[in-house]
């Protein structure tokens, strides 16, 4: 039973705490347990352990009416992610002797989200970190964002004419703009539009990668990639400039591998294969000084260090000097100038930073009720079943798990017949839990465990209820089994009593979190946990648990399922004397937002419903009065949150309507 978690028996502590969500293992430094057992996260650009407990934001956030869910983002830890990055490529080109530099940009698809684009873009400033766009609206959301000389601007994805003339422009705003040749058909209208202006273009082109790459989210490299130019086009490309007397606007090579890129030997063979069509640019006479390597650097997602598709198996620093190396042993190779790198950093950039933060609204237990003692008007069946919990030994378990199944099936079927009555069936249900449990009990202590019992904990394990919905918050990990690391953030030194999986507001059976990060045997074999452990619920007491490393992808992807609409967005920053402020705030969608989303008119429905409580009126149904507290209701409603409200604001409206 490799996969199940060996709670410890001894006092509890912090530290068991710290081993069993793994908070050093994923948290890259940014996360702690603090001694009262809640979890803090750490001012990471500063030496004087400044940290701040995620309780007291979220006790803040009682105080502002922020109802949970919500999503946090903590700025330090975007800007100290730009600045690790930056600061390793500048540390190893030193180290290196290379002799250019590093101009790391910010794919904004990762997250597009203003306040992000804009933080990335006044922080990055210092490094001149520029952005990766790949349409025209993430082009305009980053011209208006940047100032024109702070970094690069790599212009990806299909360019029509609209899109090379927002660039060309730029370009003679003094922006450092490129265009990234990706299809054949831009390259005439980019040819002809920089004529017609009269501004000459930067140029890259963009080469379909034959090295294969490992991982989650692989298939943006090879041969059938939908992605580049292959060999032969990419010939053509430089035929046609030359004939446009315009090579000397080659100067960039594109290339992106993939996300997540989990083995480091993957990057060096791409990034060599890169080298190859630089050096081979270079010789049909293009002016060639940068080579962009796209994104793929990966987040350990589950800590294994692995080379498994949610980890990675190498340092940022080594990233780093696979690089600077491979690109530095080929130029030099070849006596070649050395280029400018640019990397498109997203995941890594943006992921640490925000954490999704829910409460727990119930629990779901499979646990017997006390069985009760036998009298002569069970039904033999009954009867068998306790039975079945006399002879359970070890020995025994296979076949005590056998009959316990075949007993309460019979039972089920003879009350399908009407030959046992709800009551029976009920007792039945019981003593089968009884047996479950009192069987996984037996097992824990056996060497061996029969396979077709190796499930039970899973099957045990309670549900917790998790105000948030999948599908708007973490959809990768509806899409494409992705998992985050999830833990309370809060009662940390205290044991963890139950095993649960969670499930979601939505009606869906989708809607759920049944795999989780590593917990005991990290061994980067990429197997989850199916449960996770978690505290019993106190009555009068909030449970909250946080998301991790959400800050990719997640956001815009989210979805509207039965309508949950976006979440509070609450931006911290954490000061050198571990106290915070509240720097931004964005509130959630409003039920009237997502209804009109779907083309409802909040207008008309207030004016519909309002006629249909008059029409009630009329017809003598309800009183005027009665009437008025509808509409308030309704009233309030259509402007509420669209997640479960433990103070809903209709009874606060009731309140007021009766004073
Ligand atoms: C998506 C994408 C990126 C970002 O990749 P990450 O692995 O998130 O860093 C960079 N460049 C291009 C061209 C992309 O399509």
């Amino acid at each position: 039973m490799t996969s199940m978690i060996k709670l410890p028996i001894a006092k509890w502590s912090v530290e068991d705490a710290r081993n069993l969500y793994g908070t050093e293992r994923w948290g890259n430094g940014y996360f702690n347990i603090n001694n009262s057992g809640e979890l803090v996260v750490e001012n990471p650009s500063n030496s004087v352990n400044a940290e701040v407990s995620l309780m007291d934001i979220v006790r803040g956030m009682k105080e502002r009416d922020l109802a949970m869910p919500a999503l946090l983002r903590i700025e330090n830890i975007l800007d100290q992610s730009i600045s690790q990055l930056n600061e390793a490529f500048q540390e190893v080109i030193t180290a290196e002797g290379y002799r250019s530099e590093y101009c790391g940009v910010y794919p904004v698809k990762v997250n597009q989200q203003a306040q992000i684009v804009e933080e990335v873009a006044q922080f990055g400033a210092q490094f001149n970190h520029g952005f990766e766009v790949g349409s025209k609206a993430e082009m305009i959301a980053v011209l208006s964002t940047m100032d024109e000389n702070c970094g690069l601007v790599v212009c990806n994805g299909y360019k029509d004419q609209e899109f090379i003339d927002l660039g060309l422009q730029a370009t003679r705003l003094g922006f450092d703009c490129f265009f990234v040749i990706e299809t054949l058909t831009e390259l005439p209208i980019l040819i002809e539009r920089s004529r017609l202006l009269n501004i000459k273009p930067n140029i890259g082109v963009r080469v379909k990668m034959t090295s294969q790459v490992s991982g989650y989210w692989n298939s943006t490299s090879g041969d059938r990639s939908v992605f580049g130019l292959s060999s032969r086009q990419l010939i053509d490309v430089v035929d046609r400039l030359k004939a446009a007397e315009m090579l000397d606007c080659l100067k960039l090579l594109h290339c992106h591998l993939g996300s997540q890129i989990p083995n480091i030997r993957d990057i060096r063979g791409g990034v060599l294969e890169a080298c190859r069509y630089f050096v081979d640019l270079c010789k049909e006479g293009a002016a060639m000084a940068y080579i962009d390597l796209g994104g793929g650097l990966a987040v350990d997602y589950t800590g294994a260090q692995s080379n498994a598709g949610q980890s990675r198996n190498y340092s940022l620093r080594e990233y780093c000097e696979d690089i600077v190396d491979t690109i530095k042993t080929t130029m030099d190779d070849h006596q070649l100038p050395h280029p400018v790198i640019i990397t498109e950093s997203g995941r890594a950039t943006v992921a640490y930073s925000s954490i999704l933060l829910f409460n727990i609204l119930d629990v779901a237990q499979f646990e017997p009720v006390p069985p009760k003692v036998s009298s002569e008007n069970d039904h033999e069946l009954i009867d068998n079943m306790r039975e079945v919990l006399t002879y359970l030994t070890p020995a025994r378990v296979q076949e005590c798990y056998n009959d316990i199944h075949y007993y309460r099936d019979e039972i089920r079927e003879l009350f399908k017949r009407g030959q046992v009555d709800l009551r029976m069936r009920s007792e039945g249900e019981n003593l089968f839990f009884e047996a479950l449990h009192r069987i996984r009990d037996v097992t824990r202590s056996m060497v061996h465990v029969p396979v077709e019992l190796e499930g039970l904990d899973e099957a045990l394990a309670d549900i917790y209820y998790g105000n948030f919905s999948l599908f708007q918050s973490l959809p990768d990990a509806w899409a494409i089994d992705q998992l985050f690391p999830v833990m309370p953030i809060h009662r940390l030194d205290e044991t963890p009593d139950r095993r649960a999986v969670l499930a979601d507001i939505t009606c869906d059976c989708d809607g759920k979190i049944d795999q989780f990060i590593n917990t005991s045997g990290i061994g980067g074999n990429g197997v989850a946990e199916k449960t996770l452990p978690l505290h019993s619920l106190r009555a009068d007491e909030e449970y909250y648990l946080g998301v991790f490393l959400v800050g990719a992808y997640q956001e815009t992807l989210g979805d509207l399922h039965n309508l949950f609409g976006d979440t509070h967005v609450v931006s911290v920053r954490i000061n050198d004397d571990s106290s915070f402020d509240f720097v931004k705030e964005i509130q959630g969608d409003t039920i009237a937002d997502v209804l009109s989303y779907v083309e409802f008119e909040p207008a008309q429905l207030r004016l519909k419903f309002r006629n249909k409580v008059e029409a009630a009126v009329q017809k003598g149904r309800i009183s005027a009065r009665e009437r008025q507290q509808m509409i308030k209701t309704f009233q309030a409603s259509l402007q509420g949150y669209t997640y479960y409200e433990k103070e809903p604001s209709v009874e606060s409206s009731l309140a007021t309507l009766t004073e």
